[in-house]
């Protein structure tokens, strides 16, 4: 879920719970980013894999792909740190908030993991570099903050940058997926959002190629265009953020909470950086 104001609400409801931050939690470091186990593929000499001129005919070799699983499991454990502003790109935004869920509790933030997870192999095993946001899917942690997660790509010297969510609408009937792209923001985004644009397009092609339905609810055929995200607003590199059903209704909870569905969306975002990156040169 990417709130356009809902942040607060949703910690407000959170703190209600009665959830309290274990005193011995590790906090993560701000601004580390994790890379990939798959990256020696590419860049260590000591790597195990494919030698040099094997290695050289995977497609994305020399590639570097930025995977955001967007919210951390924990962030409702820690209200004080995730609401503290941060900068959103010509504005500040709360770090993080703690997304949503399943009707049946099954957290945006896990769902985002495993396919961040399943998305990164298949990017390796294509010789990409591949780095994640966060390493772990934990309780006792929280975070990346949006700034953290906006310069990912910036930092990593990436290609492209794919932040991965699931939405929480409880409209009657909503369901589908979206991708949403940068506006044309002068100072952030206007070096990146024709490219971005691009890269969303490809992206939809790719989920609707593999079968994920359109959203019903959100933008227009499955495209969203938005000037409030510090993820999409801070980066320097072409980037989505990919919704990738609405949590809340049945048919997509089922493809969200199962092996097979998490695989069909990691292949068709596998697909999308595929497509992008050969058309890109
Ligand atoms: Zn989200």
């Amino acid at each position: 879920m990417s709130a356009r104001s809902g942040a607060t609400l949703a910690l407000a409801v959170a703190l209600g719970a009665g959830a309290a931050a274990p005193a011995s939690a590790q906090l993560p470091v701000p601004g580390s980013l994790v890379p990939a186990s798959g990256s020696t593929a590419v860049l260590g000499s000591a790597a195990p894999g494919p030698a040099g001129p094997a290695r050289a005919r995977l497609p994305l070799a020399g590639r570097t792909v930025v995977v955001d699983p967007g919210h951390q499991l924990g962030n409702h454990n820690y209200p004080r740190e995730i609401n503290r502003p941060v900068p959103a790109g010509g504005f500040t935004k709360p770090c993080n908030t703690t997304g949503t869920s399943t009707n049946g509790g099954y957290p945006e933030a896990t769902m985002a993991w495993r396919v961040s997870r399943l998305l990164r192999a298949r990017l390796a095993d294509l010789g990409a570099r591949v780095v994640l946001t966060r390493s772990s899917n934990r309780q006792d942690r929280w975070g990346p903050c949006v700034d953290t997660r906006g310069r990912a790509g910036n930092k990593a010297g990436a290609d492209l940058k794919i932040s991965v969510h699931g939405d929480g609408s409880t409209a009657a009937g909503a369901h589908g997926f979206h991708v949403i792209a940068p506006t044309d923001r002068a100072g952030w985004t206007h070096d990146i959002y024709r490219s971005s644009k691009r890269l969303a397009v490809t992206t939809r092609d790719a989920l609707r190629g593999a079968g994920v339905p359109v959203s019903t609810y959100v933008g227009s055929a499955g495209l969203d265009f938005r000037g409030d995200l510090g993820t999409l607003n801070l980066s320097n590199v072409p980037t989505v953020m990919v919704e990738l059903g609405n949590m809340r209704n049945a048919r997509d909870a089922h493809r969200m909470t199962t092996a097979g569905g998490r695989t069909t969306y990691a292949r068709a975002l596998t697909t999308a950086a595929r497509r992008f990156l050969r058309a890109a040169g």
